[in-house]
């Protein structure tokens, strides 16, 4: 089912920054979403540039399939991604304990170190988001 791919390709990058502690990321989204501007928004979180969040909502339009899918799948999964615990503290893994530093990054560090919990995660999150859009658009 396409729907579904979309929805676990949107859930599987919100949720890699909310776990990694920058859910900072996922705030800026819903606002550019709403219409700011990346440059302002950039700046307001502490973004590096704003060609990076925007190259992130690229990322996202792309697993969707469209600009319209992502900004949906981004406004329901969010309020449920952004009440997760994180699994970073201060660069160190809440999972295992290991400071994470250099060239690796938390992100990579879940993904690779910790892919077979983080994969539950993920389709237990797609359940929730699925749950949701099925309340909000009841079958007739
Ligand atoms: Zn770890």
């Amino acid at each position: 089912m396409k729907a579904l791919e979309a929805v676990e390709g949107v859930v599987e990058l919100l949720l890699l920054k909310k776990l990694s502690g920058r859910e900072y990321f996922i705030y800026a989204l819903l606002e550019h979403i709403n219409g700011s501007s990346p440059s302002e928004l950039a700046e307001k979180y502490g973004i590096s540039s704003k060609r990076t969040l925007k190259a992130f909502f690229d990322r996202l339009v792309k697993r969707a399939g469209s600009p319209f899918l992502a900004t949906d799948i981004i406004r329901v999964s969010a309020p449920i991604i952004l009440a997760e615990e994180v699994w970073f503290r201060e660069g160190t893994c809440l999972l295992c304990g290991r400071l994470i530093g250099g060239r690796d990054t938390p992100e990579n560090h879940i993904y690779h170190s910790h892919r077979k919990i983080f994969m539950s995660k993920v389709s237990e999150t797609v359940d929730k988001v699925v749950r949701q859009i099925k309340t909000m658009h009841p079958a007739r």
